[in-house]
């Protein structure tokens, strides 16, 4: 068929030649899609805790660090807290860790969260390092959700201070446990718009060494007038939010109880916080 018989190589390296540049010429304009990095908005979705067995897996929106550490008094309703926070987090598909292990709080590590919860914490629970890292990670966007005494951890550290938005009164950190009345001052938030304008229930409510309003933004105020031990006078916040320092933060100053963690309103308050922590509320 071919007369010239050198002419079959050099045809067959020319069309070899023709299909490789074909295929790079796709893949340039269609790469292959890359595997999600920690930080992306969608990530492989794994529970885990030491001791739980495999991780669950599915797909999952946003990746949340609950730290329950204490280097004060430890709350009884800690266990409570952590698992109403994972059953929040599996109905929602968001994927969530827990520690009480403070060298978590590295840069790399805590890059990889959407938004960090203070469950219960006590007293001075950083080094130097572990502070700069989680300021760190403020700073670049991320979230922080206080649960109760969030706001009696880290005295000292006048950065967190205006973290959390205020501190408890060390001179009168707060009531017995008792009922009180929490009065909904902004109803149109992920943490409010499902409660009660006038929301009954029972707490250990806290008393604050200033009034944060100046600060925050603020969600919830209890009625001193409804028990006993309240020292803040008519404006008394209980639950807030704020943009602060490039990232998100969200507090509240209920959750004392273990039955807190079983209340529906209460837990649907605790998941608005999340959202708007995590930037999606
Ligand atoms: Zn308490």
């Amino acid at each position: 068929m071919f007369k010239k018989r050198w002419l079959v190589p050099f045809l067959s390296a020319l069309i070899v030649m023709v299909v490789l540049v074909t295929i790079a010429s796709f893949l340039y304009r269609f790469p292959p899609a890359k595997s999600p990095s920690p930080t992306a908005t969608a990530t492989a979705c794994a529970t885990s805790q030491p001791g739980s067995g495999s991780p669950i897996r599915s797909i999952c929106l946003k990746r949340i660090l609950v730290f329950s550490k204490t280097a004060a008094f430890r709350h009884a309703s800690i266990p409570d807290g952590k698992q109403a926070l994972k059953n929040l987090a599996q109905q929602h598909s968001f994927a969530i860790d827990f520690s009480e292990d403070a060298n978590v709080f590295t840069a790399s590590n805590l890059a990889r969260y959407s938004v960090v919860v203070f469950l219960l914490t006590t007293g001075e629970i950083f080094n130097n390092s572990q502070q700069a890292a989680f300021q760190q990670y403020i700073e670049a966007g991320g979230g922080f959700v206080g649960i109760h005494s969030a706001s009696d951890t880290e005295y000292d550290w006048p950065w967190y201070d205006g973290l959390v938005g205020a501190h408890n009164n060390i001179h009168d950190k707060h009531s017995s446990v008792q009922q009180a009345t929490v009065y909904v001052e902004d109803p149109n938030t992920p943490s409010t718009n499902m409660l009660p304008v006038l929301w009954v229930r029972t707490d250990e409510w806290y008393n604050f060494a200033l009034n944060p309003r100046s600060r925050v933004h603020v969600l919830l105020t209890v009625d001193e007038k409804t028990y006993k031990g309240g020292i803040m006078g008519a404006d008394h916040p209980i639950a807030w939010y704020h943009a602060y320092d490039g990232g998100r933060a969200w507090y509240t100053a209920m959750g004392h109880t273990s039955e807190s963690y079983h209340e529906p309103l209460f837990l649907a308050h605790l998941w608005g916080g999340i959202l708007y922590a995590s930037g999606l509320g």
